[in-house]
């Protein structure tokens, strides 16, 4: 169905058009009737299926822009998903003048973000923690909320954010229209609809979804020949980009570090990291400057890469539910995708609710040695010591390497714009000249600091 079937404004519909959104997804399809309709809805669909936008009109056709107060409030569980939320309303909103959206996370100094606060917001997307701290040192006030949403309520409820969302609630006012978006339908989930939402609209789009396209492979390994398998899949299917899934944040590390040792390019993303390591991670992966991500499933989750050719699960998930979250996040856009597990001989019984006629189980032996095997990434990140703050934006950054730099704009990949950094990737071999070329020359005639990540 198309968006026009909406009662929403020609602006939006015009950006919609212009961001390429034709047609609903299925989420969107059911859920945005009734958010539209100022009715409470909980919803269950999967990774990748457009929750965002089906919220995220909905509080942008209900905001008053001139009134400047917060009106909408989004919890999410992590700072990269606030971040990915915060930029899809963004972009949602250009059709709408003025509309100021604020992310407030833990990890982020506090200061700025008072600063921030003190300017105003229509819309806020962030933690739960966070949020709360705020609202009790009353720098954050949620008198006027009119749509409350919680984001991944699911994952939330896994790390353990049900106590501050419930002390979140106790600072807005009863009457507000609550969206709950969840990729699991569970009875914890069904328990916090019920005593925040009031006769909510259900809505599941799980079974009339399109199937991914995904082939599935298990191998059966000792844990001594894990290492060498994943390299000979590598070696063999040769992914663009592949993420590979372990149970605990220290396997991740350790896996990462033992394939960089046998020329795999990889990094490791789990919660130990700081939170501008972890940017610096996931800048690399989504802008190709490093094939390989290697991650637990709670610093992987909500991550938006598009066209993801391979999911490994280097440990067999605990459940069938992390499974399924796991290798959704490849074979989409219609494109196929690759699905490796491992297990190991003490996990046979396990293995056997996994066992169907889609999935195939084969030998590790069947996969060919390839001599010499290395994986390098096409890119190179550059960061810039200069950001929106400076009023850089990729155009000028563009311009300083293709101008004066004199690279050619196809050898430039993914710009990557943030507060007081940018990232910039590079054709690998051109990374030394691009990086000389930048620490002479200027940006907006100003002089910023390069390094090569
Ligand atoms: P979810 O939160 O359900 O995991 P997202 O909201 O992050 O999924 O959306 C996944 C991707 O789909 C995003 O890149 C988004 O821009 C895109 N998308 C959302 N709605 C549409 C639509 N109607 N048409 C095309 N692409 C869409
Ligand atoms: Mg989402």
């Amino acid at each position: 169905m198309k968006f026009s079937s909406l009662p929403l404004s020609k602006e939006m519909l015009h950006n919609l058009g212009e961001i390429g959104y034709k047609e609903m997804t299925a989420v969107q399809e059911q859920s945005l009737p009734f958010i539209l309709d100022g009715k409470d809805v909980i919803a269950e669909a999967k990774t990748g299926s457009g929750k965002t936008a089906a919220f995220g009109i909905g509080l942008l056709s209900k905001l008053k822009v001139k009134k400047f107060r917060v009106q909408s409030l989004v919890l999410c569980p992590t700072r990269e998903l606030a971040d990915q939320v915060a930029k899809e309303l963004r972009l949602l909103a250009r059709a709408t003048h003025n509309v100021k959206v604020l992310t407030l996370c833990g990890g982020s100094a506090f200061g700025p973000q008072l600063g921030s606060l003190e300017h105003g917001a229509h819309i806020i997307v962030g933690t739960p923690g966070r949020i709360l701290k705020h609202l009790k040192k009353e720098t954050l006030s949620l008198e006027d909320l009119e749509i409350l949403v919680l984001d991944e309520a699911d994952r939330m409820l896994d790390m353990g954010f049900k106590e501050e969302i419930d002390e979140v609630l106790l600072f807005c006012k009863k009457r507000k229209q609550t969206l709950l978006f969840s990729a699991t339908y569970t009875d914890e989930i069904m328990q916090v609809s019920k005593t925040l939402q009031h006769e909510a609209v259900s809505v599941k789009t799980v079974s009339t979804e399109k199937r991914n396209n995904i082939i599935e492979r298990f191998y059966e390994s000792s844990d001594a020949k894990k290492l060498e398998i994943l390299i000979n899949i590598f070696s063999n299917f040769k992914p663009q980009n592949v993420i590979v899934f372990t149970n605990t944040k220290i396997q991740a590390k350790e896996l990462a570090e033992n394939l960089q040792k046998q020329k795999i390019d990889a990094l490791a993303i789990h919660g130990e990291l700081e939170q501008y390591e972890r940017n610096d991670v996931l800048v690399q992966f989504s802008n190709k400057s490093c094939p390989i991500l290697v991650a637990t499933d709670v610093a992987a989750r909500g991550l938006d890469i598009k066209e993801l050719s391979m999911v490994v699960n280097y440990d067999l998930p605990h459940q069938t539910e992390t499974y399924t979250h796991r290798i959704g996040r490849t074979g989409r856009a219609g494109k196929d995708g690759l699905a490796f597990t491992l297990f190991s001989s003490y996990e046979i019984e396990n293995i056997e609710e996994y066992k169907d006629e889609t999935r195939l189980f084969e030998d590790a032996l069947d996969l060919k040695r390839v001599n010499g095997f290395e994986m390098k990434p096409q890119y190179i990140t550059l960061v810039i010591e200069g950001g929106k703050k400076d009023k850089v934006r990729a155009g000028d950054i563009l311009g300083a390497l293709t101008g004066d730099a004199g690279l050619k704009g196809s050898s430039i990949g993914k710009i990557d714009i943030y507060e007081r950094q940018s990232y910039v990737a590079i054709e690998s071999k051109l990374i030394d000249e691009a990086h000389e070329k930048l620490n002479r020359g200027k940006i907006k005639n100003k002089k910023f600091s390069v390094w090569v990540l």
